[in-house]
């Protein structure tokens, strides 16, 4: 099960997903939004994890944008400007995953970011449900029905309550003998032979 991490509006929540990733062993990606703090705040934490392969980050965009609403080039800008900031904190090369805020993204979107190596426009299957404020049992309730074999699943690092169910959540993945894997573990690619 690929268990991935998006935005990051939380300091406090994207350092505990990543105390719970170094403690757990727990293979992550961060699908993150370079506009908000908590990644450079957090990179001292994280760092060590994301060079090791653990956790891997994919783009998100810079700032959230939907991408279908943006020029040409505020595509390209939203898309360039994280990966630089990726690239310039961690070290890494992001591509060529990245995630269209909202799931939102078409063909003319698709043709910009693969332009500059962004090939794999990654949604999922399954998910935490939690881009607003839901309850600690909710998070678990949804990680029951989607914590799966193959399955790609989206939370996000916005909200406290996922944090404070992390041992429910590792329990169910030792409970199913799920392995968590991040992207580059299980396809390969230009930037990740
Ligand atoms: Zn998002």
């Amino acid at each position: 099960m690929a268990w991935t991490v998006d935005d990051g509006a939380s300091t406090d929540v994207v350092a505990r997903y990543t105390q719970f990733a170094a403690d757990s062993g727990t293979r992550l990606t961060f699908f993150l939004n370079g506009s908000y703090d908590s990644w450079a705040v957090n990179a001292p934490l994280l760092l060590p994890l994301v060079q090791s392969g653990q956790v891997q980050l994919g783009n998100h965009t810079w700032s959230h944008a939907d991408l279908t609403e943006l020029s040409d080039t505020g595509v390209v800008d939203e898309l360039q400007r994280n990966h630089d900031f990726i690239e310039d904190t961690y070290g890494v090369d992001a591509r060529p995953f990245f995630r269209p805020p909202f799931g939102y993204h078409d063909d003319r979107v698709d043709d910009l970011a693969a332009g500059i190596g962004y090939t794999v426009p990654t949604l999922w299957y399954g998910s935490l449900s939690d881009s607003g404020l839901i309850t600690e049992a909710q998070v678990v309730e949804f990680a029951t029905k989607w914590f799966l074999p193959q399955h790609i699943v989206i939370g996000r690092a916005n909200f406290e309550p996922v944090c404070n169910v992390f041992p429910q959540l590792l329990a169910l993945v030792a409970e199913r003998g799920l392995q968590t894997v991040n992207l580059n573990d299980v396809f390969t690619s230009e930037a990740h032979p």
